[in-house]
């Protein structure tokens, strides 16, 4: 009888088994093949809208960028002003969207 490792607590069972004999999960044969396909970090990278986010996250904060330096150019201190914060803002979030993305796709 061939026998394979229970994915979820990871004693040796029956490669038929429809339910682990240890745990009493219950076994999916896709499981077992491929564990990394339950892994929501796997998930993310693979999800379709994956790549726009991406962009988007970092699009944002580039525009807020380029916002921001066009309103330090102007002559109202209070423009400038705007045009630091609007900096600031993008900067922070560009850092924020990183280390949440490296959460997201477990970099
Ligand atoms: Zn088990």
């Amino acid at each position: 009888m061939e026998k394979i490792k229970c994915p979820f607590c990871s004693e040796e069972i029956m490669a038929e088994a429809k339910k682990c004999r240890f745990c009493g999960e219950f076994l999916n044969k896709q499981e077992i093949a491929n564990p990394a396909a339950n892994d929501p970090k796997t998930h993310a990278s693979k999800h379709p809208s994956y790549g726009s986010f991406t962009v988007l996250s970092l699009l944002l904060p580039i525009v807020g960028i380029v916002v921001g330096i066009v309103y330090l150019t102007k002559k109202d201190l209070l423009d400038r002003k705007l045009g630091e914060h609007s900096i600031a803002m993008s900067i922070v979030g560009m850092i924020l969207g990183c280390i949440l993305w490296s959460f997201v796709i477990g970099i």
